[in-house]
């Protein structure tokens, strides 16, 4: 996604990579809510003795049994009181959470994200207008994007370029903020880029000159994601949600801002959206909720 609504110029820059990664996951629904179920309290066995050579045991279904060799099969009921295909689930977390744990370790950018992605799971957990949106998708969103994993494009574009029209008129380029594959499904990354307004505030303006290339900086201007400042909270969970719309083909693909499209489909994000990402903050605020 692009960051601020002034940039009309097409560019086709970084989304070409992001292009590589259309890979559709035909499974994705069911995939998603076993990959993130809790693990169930009936499965979890400490101190079983391994197998050895014909001992496995043959099920009366007809299938193999991972059972221990020592103990018949015990038959107790899955208790799983945080089913995400029941909703909503909040306080509800898988019992491991490997992109949280990765991204704990990632330091200062890593928090960031942590932030952001919590803030998204919290809004898909709930019963709002925002989560009801990606349920056409998807059943259960939030499992969907607790499985997404995150990578910082440390080399993506990081300044603003300016150039004039035929009829004297500027255009903005800003970085670009986020990309991922379209309708990829479960497991995917998003990548964030490090110069873009999802870690920053601001960005060097580079004037670009039409005859010889020539290019001047000039002074830092403030980068955004749709209304919100860039390297915010609400301008990050706004752009994973953006990014989450791809994921589950929700929105349509933008990968060049043609025709202004990655802002058309920030529009669309928040027009379901923008109360849950701006709750936080009118909570804290004792405003009322509209
Ligand atoms: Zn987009």
């Amino acid at each position: 996604m692009y960051s601020a609504p002034r940039s009309i110029l097409a560019v086709a820059v970084v989304f070409i990579s992001g292009l590589t990664e259309t890979v559709s996951f035909a499974q994705g629904i069911n995939f998603i809510r076993h990959a993130a179920d809790p693990l169930p309290v009936s499965k979890t066995v400490s101190s079983r003795v391994p197998c050895t050579n014909n001992s496995r045991t043959t099920t009366a279904a007809g299938g193999d049994a991972d059972v221990p060799c020592d103990a018949p099969p015990v038959s107790v009921p899955s208790l799983n009181p945080c089913n995400p295909a029941t909703l909503p689930q909040i306080g509800c977390t898988p019992a491991t959470d490997p992109v949280h744990e990765n991204l704990a370790a990632m330091g200062k950018p890593g928090q960031k994200i942590l932030r952001a992605r919590d803030r998204v799971l919290e809004i898909l957990q709930s019963e709002n207008a925002c989560s009801a949106w990606f349920r056409q998708k998807d059943p259960n969103p939030a499992a969907a994007f607790q499985t997404l994993g995150f990578a910082i494009d440390r080399h993506g574009e990081e300044v603003i370029h300016v150039s004039k029209g035929a009829a004297s008129e500027y255009f903005f380029r800003d970085p670009y903020v986020a990309k991922v594959g379209q309708d990829i499904g479960a497991f995917s990354t998003i990548t964030l880029n490090a110069g873009g307004a999802f870690f920053r505030a601001l960005a060097t303006t580079v004037a670009v000159s039409k005859e010889g290339g020539l290019s001047t900086f000039e002074k830092p201007r403030l980068i955004n994601v749709g209304p919100y400042p860039g390297d915010s909270l609400d301008a990050r969970t706004l752009a994973l949600l953006h990014e989450f719309g791809h994921v589950l083909n929700l929105l349509p693909q933008d990968f060049d801002n043609e025709d202004g499209r990655s802002m058309q489909n920030t529009v669309e994000v928040l027009r379901f959206c923008r109360a849950e990402v701006e709750s936080k903050v009118r909570r804290g605020t004792l405003a009322v909720r509209r």
